[in-house]
């Protein structure tokens, strides 16, 4: 267990899972709906979500966890159709009080969105791949899948980054894991699994930043070594380029964990109705947080996921 105040909804008194902006479901939060407005009114004026995501940092706003905001967290929020009341079919959901975007200020908000990600190159119609990233990997080679399409015209599938060789259907791969995850989902006690997954999470996000954030300080006292002639050059030089690739790993570790954080299901009640109308992105963080790897095997015989597939859960640390 990691300790701290996230654990606490363990023990019944959940503050975690509620959606930023609100006290509860349909009940807008006095500080905070105002706060994320005017971020939302920063972007209209043509400021970037990192920007965004800087004010609201200098304005002290923090997520329901307690942390501060990532411009990935700020971005899954603002996509969420619940920030305007809405289901994801776009419909108002009745017993929502208040809202903390008008309906009609959260669709411009998403031709925004739309628009900017064409204006930087990706196709709209690209497909959202749900396991890339470092989760499916090639069982062959042990290498990572990557989203790719045979041709232009070919369906979105996973290519194997290594060995090239694996290759499988993204639908058919994904609609595989999609069912196993909602089939946890419905175990009872699925709630509290995935709430002490994300204390762990939370704990290796702690562990990873206070890392990075050394960082300078080892390259320093490489440099020093170095500089005190305690260091031949050659070995200066690949000591240095190990700290660098470590780094680097580091930061592409915490970009891919934070995808798996604040997530709004703890106080869901219904984690299937919640699949069924959550944004993509919300579900990519609930299936990396649910399954640590995809193994994809070599087609033997049957393309079926269910001959080639392997599921790794994430266990809880003890
Ligand atoms: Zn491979």
């Amino acid at each position: 267990m990691c300790g701290g105040r996230r654990c606490e909804s363990l023990i019944g008194v959940s503050c975690v899972g509620r959606l930023s902006g609100y006290v509860r479901a349909g009940v807008a939060h006095p500080e905070e709906a105002p706060l994320l407005r005017e971020a939302v009114a920063l972007l209209f004026e043509g400021r970037s979500e990192a920007d965004a995501t800087r004010w609201l940092a200098s304005r002290g706003m923090l997520t329901p966890r307690g942390n501060e905001f990532r411009r990935e967290v700020l971005h899954r929020l603002l996509t969420n159709p619940r920030l305007a009341g809405l289901d994801e079919s776009g419909e108002p959901i009745e017993s929502w009080v208040e809202r903390v975007l008008e309906p009609d200020v959260f669709h411009r908000l998403q031709k925004l969105f739309a628009d900017r990600s064409e204006k930087r190159g990706r196709p709209r119609e690209a497909h959202d791949y749900l396991v890339t990233g470092g989760c499916a990997l090639c069982e062959e080679c042990t290498e990572p899948m990557v989203g790719s399409r045979a041709h232009a015209d070919a369906p979105p599938s996973y290519k194997c980054d290594g060995c090239g060789k694996t290759r499988i259907n993204a639908d058919k791969l994904e609609g595989f894991v999609a069912e196993h995850v909602l089939a946890e989902l419905l175990k009872p006690e699925a709630r509290e699994r995935l709430e002490r997954l994300e204390c762990d999470i939370e704990a290796e996000i702690g562990r990873l930043k206070a890392h990075i954030e050394g960082a300078e300080e080892r390259f320093a006292s490489l440099g020093d070594l170095y500089g005190r002639g305690l260091m031949v050059r050659a070995a200066f030089v690949a000591a240095q380029k190990a700290s660098k690739e470590d780094l680097r790993t580091s930061k592409l570790r915490l970009k891919y964990l934070e995808q798996m954080t604040d997530l709004p299901v703890g106080d869901v009640h219904d984690l299937m109705a919640w699949w069924r109308t959550a944004p993509h992105a919300s579900k990519r963080g609930l299936v990396l947080l649910e399954i640590e790897h995809v193994w994809v095997g070599r087609v033997e015989g049957s393309q079926a996921p269910e001959r080639r597939v392997r599921l790794d859960w994430r266990q809880p640390a003890e």
